[in-house]
């Protein structure tokens, strides 16, 4: 046979996605002209503010279209500076800022700046399928410390305490969460960065995206607020996509402390380059323009939340509780493992019971399996009302034909 050259060994450690099978089936089911509701998608149904947009759209007018500094202007960190003031009681000057394309290649740089082979960082699960992909893929060992439904899928002193060993460099936080909405309180939060404190050698990652969509008067917190002390080893990480309805745009952002902050933007120097021009002037506008939209869109999806967590539990088979932020519920679907479906088939997982949803009720959602922590399924209620409730009511009929 012909000798082929050789992939990166490092790639040995993925499998492949183990959402891909569901997303493939989605889209060839939808190629087939069947009315699928996607309850698998990860962004807000809302359009980006028209600030924003005019912003844009000067930028490009007037030419702003050519490479800035690789971790952004000045004009955009100054803005995340007012930002992390503003909302989050930080101070970062703006040599501690950075801007990127997106929250996701800052968390990858971070974590390559960070980690050496065979370094341990800890992930409570369930968790967003990217934190232990990035800490593969930079030679890092993940170490999932499960957070049980009962604690409301939140990291538990004792438990975080325990994953702790010589070799942990980082450990991840993402609250509110992606997959399952849970959000630390400020004494939740606090529990957790006392035990960090006691370990001067571990980093910690706040993973801050879904920031402002919280619910039923709970108050935003993040780690190197409610503990000062551990701002010298605190990366916060947020960023435009969720809360301004911005995915597009790709821009995210960090404040941290100036070792950290210059050792990501050496990654970015030689890898990424800066974040569009365009996209900067778009996001500064809608950094410092009218924040009042923010509540107003949490307050929809409050709304929408609560209207599908009741339905769900009047699904036969099905129970979740009210998550306290994001856009996302994780479906406890344990009741329906060992069932059979009309045409004979058993559901033994959450993938079956994910592809029975599609192919029998045209509904989307995201297998637990992918998360860590099983059996769920993950469904994004950030669509339209009339949507759920037709989601609503074909998850009931399927479920009640389970046998
Ligand atoms: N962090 C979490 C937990 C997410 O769910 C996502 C997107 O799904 C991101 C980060 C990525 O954000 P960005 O669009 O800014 O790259």
């Amino acid at each position: 046979m012909k000798e082929l050259p050789a992939l990166a060994s490092v790639l040995d450690r993925f499998e492949p996605s183990k959402i891909s099978e569901i997303s493939s089936l989605t889209s060839r089911l939808q190629e087939e002209g069947r009315d699928i509701i996607h309850l698998g998608i990860g962004e807000p149904d809302f359009e980006t503010p028209e600030n924003a947009v005019e912003a844009g759209v000067a930028a490009i007018r007037s030419g702003q279209t050519k490479y800035t500094p690789v971790d952004g202007t000045t004009a955009m960190k100054q803005a995340i500076r007012e930002k992390f003031l503003r909302d989050n009681e930080l101070d970062y000057p703006v040599e501690q800022i950075i801007a990127a394309s997106g929250a996701k290649p800052l968390l990858a740089h971070a974590i390559q700046a960070v980690l050496d082979p065979g370094d341990e960082v800890i992930i409570p699960t369930p968790c967003w399928v990217s934190h232990p992909g990035m800490v593969r893929l930079y030679g890092g060992e993940a170490v999932f410390v499960a957070c049980p439904e009962e604690k409301g899928f939140k990291l538990q002193p004792e438990d975080l305490q325990r994953a702790i060993t010589a070799k942990t460099k980082l450990v991840i936080m993402n609250s509110p969460g992606n997959p399952t909405g849970a959000t630390y309180d400020e004494a939740e939060l606090k529990a957790l960065t006392d035990v960090l404190l006691e370990h001067p050698r571990i980093w910690i990652l706040a993973d801050d995206i879904y920031e402002h969509i919280v619910f039923d008067g709970l108050r935003f917190v993040t780690p190197a607020q409610v503990e000062p002390r551990l701002y010298e080893r605190t990366l916060t990480v947020n960023g435009i996509s969720k809360g301004y309805a911005m995915t597009g745009w790709r821009i995210g952002f960090a404040g941290g402390p100036k070792r950290l902050i210059n050792a990501m933007r050496k990654v970015m120097s030689q890898s990424t380059g800066n974040p569009s021009s365009i996209s900067q002037i778009a996001a500064i506008e809608a950094l410092t323009g009218p924040q009042a939209f923010l509540k107003e869109r949490a307050a929809s999806f409050k709304r929408r939340r609560d209207f599908i967590v009741p339905a769900i539990n009047q699904t036969p088979h099905l129970k979740c509780a009210p998550p306290e932020g994001s856009f996302f519920l994780y479906v406890n679907c344990e009741g329906v493992l060992g069932r059979s479906a009309p045409d004979g088939r058993r559901i033994e997982s959450s993938t079956d019971f994910a592809r029975y949803l599609l192919e029998e009720a045209g509904v989307a959602v995201v297998p637990g399996v992918a998360f860590e922590l099983d059996p769920y399924v993950r469904l994004s209620y950030a669509v339209s009302m009339a949507e759920l409730e037709e989601a609503a009511r074909r998850l009931r009929r399927a479920c009640s034909e389970l046998r």
